[in-house]
């Protein structure tokens, strides 16, 4: 063991550290199996004094630290590299609800609390803490705000980045900087929590945050509707802002393609419909008075929908079960495609008055890349944030067709871009998108962004290459 292992060993104690190769392994490689590393160890503080300790000491020794949540990271952000050189940080111990105010209605957690006890502790004090996505039986608090995670309620409550009152990080000089404020309002210099939020830990390492919570909804309510395209669905969300303003919480399109693979890969999985259709939208109301109040309310949308044309059916969950499969429809896509067989991914976010002008280009331009490439997009509409995925074409296997992955990342990245788009709308840059974000961004962009972390990070130990 090395000395400096030896030393941080000292401050984390045997509970604090793991060393042995096999037990680093499930540290060692990202969430899709992409990236694998080789840690010199995996070291667990539990709080933030011991964190700084092993920042200061790693400092001294110049050795990269790469902080690690839930390891859900869909961008290879938390996977070390493979030299043996580098540390991982695992927040898992440092997993304490520190303090809940319901006057206040904040909640501070430490940074290694699992996104859905974070949930329930505010659900318990008849409070939502709105942050929800597929991952948050894994994901932790502290990996969500580094992604600034978005997720499926940012329509109506934002990102990460929007729910974060104030934050306690560990500097890459291993000082602590105690930004625990919870106040709503707060003109005081520069809004330095915001640095550390979505920094992908290239910055310093969050220890805990205060996180704002709201008032529990009365109930929620799901509808699943059928439509002719991209345009419509944008029809819909436009009657549904107007009609339902802060109650609309979620509105999700999947297309087609997406429903066969969940039919396909979720055996039991009922269609929703007894017709096919193109396009779906997932509406979700929750409502601060009564179901029934929200049922009216989302018949209402439906009804005049289907008057207008756009809405060609549609079917309102019953029960909270109904409900848990139309999401079930939409949350499973991912793992749908995931169990077909690897394919090209895209992350994107466009301006919304233009997503349908962009599927159409998009779409088209690589139809004449690739003739039969099967478009699997799906999203967050509401956002504007589409998952725009590709996969072959029945029959070709896959790791030939994915020999074109760069062409096709050029083909719809440059088309994201001339549409002023985003090349990551939720999953950060990480090691997947390091390289390809320089395309995209201006050199002034990017030359601000690196004296930002020289000025934070002037040692290079904060998950170098990674992001910048
Ligand atoms: P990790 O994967 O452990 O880390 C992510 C990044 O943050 C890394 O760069 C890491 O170094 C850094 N980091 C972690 N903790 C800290 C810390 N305390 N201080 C500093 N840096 C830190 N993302 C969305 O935004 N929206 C979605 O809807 C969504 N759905 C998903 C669904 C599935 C099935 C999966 C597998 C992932 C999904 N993700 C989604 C991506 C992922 O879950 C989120 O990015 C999540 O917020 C990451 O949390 P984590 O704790 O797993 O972070
Ligand atoms: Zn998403």
């Amino acid at each position: 063991m090395t000395q400096v292992v030896e030393r941080i060993l000292a401050v984390v104690g045997e509970t604090g550290m793991i060393a042995d190769r096999q037990a680093m392994e499930p540290f060692s490689i990202d969430q899709r199996r992409r990236y694998f590393g080789k840690p010199l160890a995996v070291v667990r503080p539990a709080s933030a004094q011991e964190t700084a300790a092993v920042v200061r000491l790693c400092a001294e020794a110049r050795i990269a630290i790469v902080p690690q949540g839930g390891n859900t990271g869909l961008v290879g952000g938390a996977t070390p590299d493979a030299s043996g050189g580098q540390i991982v940080l695992s927040t898992a111990r440092m997993d304490r609800v520190r303090a809940l105010d319901s006057v206040n209605n904040t909640l501070t957690a430490e940074a290694g609390c699992i996104l859905a006890n974070v949930q329930r502790a505010a659900q318990d004090a008849g409070r939502l803490f709105p942050l929800s996505l597929a991952a948050e039986g894994s994901a932790r608090i502290g990996g969500n705000l580094s992604t600034n995670a978005g997720g499926t309620a940012v329509l109506r409550y934002g990102n990460a980045r929007d729910l974060v009152l104030g934050v306690e990080v560990v500097l890459a000089s291993g000082e602590i900087w105690d930004g625990l404020r919870s106040l709503r309002k707060d003109n005081t210099g520069y809004d330095l929590k915001q640095l550390f939020i979505g920094a992908e830990g290239t910055l310093g390492v969050i220890t805990a945050a205060v996180l704002k919570l709201f008032p529990l909804p009365k109930a929620a309510l799901v509808a699943l509707a059928a439509v002719e395209n991209p345009a419509q669905a944008l029809e819909l969300l436009a009657l549904a802002q107007a009609r339902c303003a802060d109650a609309l919480t979620g509105f999700e399109l999947f297309s087609d393609a997406c429903l066969s693979l969940v039919l396909r890969y979720f055996p039991g999985t009922v269609a929703p419909f007894r017709e096919r259709h193109p396009q779906y939208v997932l509406v979700e109301l929750c409502d601060r008075e009564s179901a029934a109040h929200a049922q009216t309310a989302l018949e209402g949308l439906l009804g005049e929908g289907a008057e207008h044309g756009i809405v060609r059916d549609a079917v309102v969950a019953q029960s909270l079960q109904q409900a848990r499969a139309l999401w079930a429809l939409r949350e499973n896509i991912s793992e749908a495609q995931a169990r077909e067989g690897p394919n090209a991914k895209h992350d994107v976010s466009l301006p919304i008055s233009r997503i349908a002008e962009f599927v159409g280009a998009t779409d088209a331009a690589l139809e004449r890349e690739y003739p039969g490439v099967r478009l699997v997009t799906f999203g967050h509409l509401g956002d504007g944030n589409l998952h725009y995925n590709l996969a072959p074409p029945e029959g070709v296997a896959h790791d030939e067709f994915l020999r074109k992955a760069e062409a096709f990342n050029h083909i719809v990245h440059d088309s994201v871009a001339r549409f002023g788009g985003s090349i990551s709308a939720e999953h950060g840059l990480g090691q997947a998108k390091r390289e390809e974000i320089l395309r995209y961004k201006s050199p002034v962009e990017i030359d601000l962004m690196r004296k930002v972390k020289q000025a934070l990070d002037p040692l290079g130990i904060m998950n170098p290459g990674k992001v910048i």
